[in-house]
């Protein structure tokens, strides 16, 4: 039977030292991998009126776009600086050194829209909060945050906060 598990390697000292990386280009190049990959995170927001599906570069692409097709929804891409063409909200955030910023065209996602943020994973969450609060700055709904993997230890979901539901398929 297929296993996701079997699909994704560890590689340790990736991008540095002291971090084992979980490498999902496997799954990716797996056509059966990818196809159950998509569907698991998708099903359980399966006819709750998903209108875009929001993905961060560059991996949420990948499983974003995806995922709005298996929901008949749009997908938005949230973006790196300067990479978006129109007019764009921006929001930073604190790395373990240093910050980042990413980026929405204003006119993305609407007020009230129903929305589901994707990723390929949740590390410290510092990445989907971020996501999160620039699409809720628009007054768009969160219905939820759908991923593959979730690194358990170091607590995502509590950085999240929030009554926001957060479906990992696969958690480590
Ligand atoms: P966070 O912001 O700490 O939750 O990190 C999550 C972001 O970093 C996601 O966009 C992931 O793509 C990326 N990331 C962090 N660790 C890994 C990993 O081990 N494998 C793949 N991506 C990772």
């Amino acid at each position: 039977m297929l296993q996701l598990t079997d699909l994704i390697r560890d590689i340790p000292d990736f991008p540095k030292p002291g971090i084992l990386f979980k490498d999902i280009t496997p799954l990716l190049g797996s056509p059966a991998g990818l196809a159950l990959a998509v569907e698991m995170m998708a099903s359980p927001y399966r006819g709750q009126g998903i209108q875009k599906v929001c993905g961060a570069e560059s991996r949420g692409f990948i499983f974003g776009t995806a995922i709005a097709q298996a929901l008949s929804a749009g997908f938005v891409p949230i973006r790196k600086p300067g990479k978006l063409p129109a007019e764009t909200k921006a929001i930073s955030y604190d790395l373990e050194y240093g910050s980042d910023t990413l980026e929405i065209h204003a006119d993305a996602v609407h007020p009230g829209e129903k929305i589901l943020m994707v990723d390929d994973l949740l590390a410290t969450g510092g990445t989907m909060k971020a996501c999160c609060d620039l699409v809720s700055g628009i007054g768009a709904e969160i219905v939820g945050i759908t991923v593959l993997i979730e690194l358990l230890a170091l607590k995502g979901r509590e950085h999240i906060g929030g009554p926001i539901d957060i479906h990992a398929v696969l958690e480590f």
